[in-house]
């Protein structure tokens, strides 16, 4: 059997990291068994769907890189195929028109309210053989069958049983004949071939009504894999209140994919202890078995953690790149300071992510006029004033401004005042960076460049001059 899985999102906001962990076990799942991944885009709601939103989840999946074999189709391209299922429901009477109005729902329903019964429709035009009802259009229901029940042997969690007495004749076609939800994912799955529908928990309760309509057209149902919802830390649903959400709001905040898809892949599924997975590994050892039952608890801690690995092995020109989109985004302005290939080089053991790397390398492209209280604090005594003289002296003599040759300069400045170099590298970067925190003190030197150096050394003996912090 060929593997067909597809992701079917509505497109009525972002490309939520819910949906993108569901498109990832879809798409994982078809390569893990040499199958295909179609992308359907369910659009029948036009009054929600927006070509914004078609747009954040196109650029959300090829961001992750979860292409697709097939697709994207568009649901709103395929009117003429649901309307045919349809009139074959007609024809075979497995469906009818139901003439009942507003009113006589909301009547049917409140008086079942007051029995304190479940609010359903009651089948009242399911045998109905005469005219049509003047005056009123028509919803096409179809026709569920009354005993029996439907079996799921959900592949995440396990057998479910629905009876079918609890299911009502559910409205396959609108009053303006659009087709509903419901029925286009059943001829969608059905045309398109799917084998294996994975998708949010939250369609559970679809699940029986759409497999009693497949039958109904003569087709045995597809597999079926519920994935459990993510949850935010306080054990509600992951939303904005959590922080970021959309797929495209990760990239923006400087996170990497290859974080991401791991980050995701693991929400709800393991191997073993394992948590570090190249994408390679992930399609070689998904399986559905694996994935938890539960609803799993977005970790923002543990992404990090993720991100900041995938940080450290990533190629320097990928990093600079990101970067420089990073500091375009903070509005650094990058034409006179050091290329960010070679910051990012540098900077990449301590950045969680690229956005904290930007903001960590503004010193390189930026001009600051104060210096961090704290760090100034304890590294501008007045002892140092002299050290930083003869540094600046120094610095301003060297002709080729590279890491080995600076590095040379601190050491024997250090040696002649007869301290660790600690105690000259450090207030010599808080000079030059204007905080206590940056990449070795020779490469930080070397990609702030001799003008800035000297006129940040000449700013930070100034500072000490007038604030006459004791020794
Ligand atoms: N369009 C549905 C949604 O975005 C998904 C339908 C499905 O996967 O069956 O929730």
């Amino acid at each position: 059997m060929l593997v067909r899985t597809r992701f079917a999102p509505s497109p009525t906001g972002f490309l939520h990291v819910g949906g993108a962990r569901t498109a990832l076990f879809c798409f994982l799942f078809a390569r893990r068994y040499g199958g295909q991944f179609i992308l359907r885009i369910e659009d029948t709601d036009e009054a929600r769907s927006t070509e914004t939103s078609v747009s954040a989840i196109l650029d959300g999946m090829a961001w992750l890189g979860l292409d697709c074999d097939e697709g994207p189709y568009y649901q709103s391209e395929r009117a003429d195929i649901y309307r045919s299922y349809i009139d074959h429901l007609l024809q075979t009477g497995l469906a009818y028109r139901c003439y009942c109005t507003k009113e006589e729902l909301e009547q049917l329903r409140e008086s079942q309210r007051i029995l304190g019964q479940k609010p359903r429709y009651d089948g009242r035009y399911r045998d109905y053989s005469g005219p049509a009802r003047k005056g009123v259009d028509p919803v096409i229901r179809f026709k569920n069958p009354l005993q029996g029940e439907v079996v799921i042997n959900d592949l995440i969690r396990g057998t479910m049983t629905f009876d079918n007495a609890e299911l009502d004749d559910l409205v396959i076609a609108r009053a303006d004949g659009t087709p509903t939800y419901n029925f286009t994912v059943v001829v969608d799955d059905l045309e398109m071939g799917i084998t294996h529908v994975i998708r949010g928990d939250d369609h559970i309760n679809n699940t029986p009504r759409q497999i009693n309509i497949l039958r109904a057209l003569g087709k045995e149902p597809p597999a079926y894999a519920h994935v459990p919802m993510i949850l935010g830390s306080d054990g509600h649903r992951l939303s904005k209140r959590h922080g970021a959400v959309a797929v495209t709001q990760f990239r923006e905040r400087g996170y990497l994919p290859e974080a991401l898809l791991n980050y995701l892949v693991r929400l709800g599924w393991s191997h073993g202890d394992k948590e570090v997975f190249s994408l390679a590994e992930m399609i070689d050892l998904f399986s559905l078995e694996n994935v938890n039952r539960g609803a799993a608890a977005f970790d923002y801690d543990k992404l990090h953690w993720l991100n900041q690995h995938y940080i450290k092995e990533s190629n320097a020109s990928i990093l600079g790149d990101l970067l420089a989109d990073q500091l375009d985004l903070l509005g650094v302005r990058r034409d006179i300071g050091p290329t960010p290939a070679l910051v990012a080089q540098a900077q990449r053991e301590r950045a969680k992510t690229m956005r904290e790397m930007a903001e960590n390398s503004r010193y390189f492209y930026e001009d600051f006029d104060d210096f961090e209280e704290k760090a100034a604090k304890k590294n501008f005594k007045k002892g140092i004033l002299e050290t930083l003289r003869i540094l600046r002296s120094e610095l301003s003599g060297v002709i080729n401004w590279r890491a080995e040759v600076l590095q040379e300069v601190v050491a024997d400045t250090a040696a002649n005042a007869n301290v660790k170099l600690g105690k000259v590298a450090q207030p010599l970067r808080v000079a030059v960076c204007g905080r206590a925190v940056s990449p070795p003190i020779d490469v930080t030197l070397e990609l702030t460049g001799k003008v800035r150096t000297l006129q940040r050394l000449d700013m930070a003996i100034a500072y000490i001059c007038t604030n006459q912090l004791s020794s």
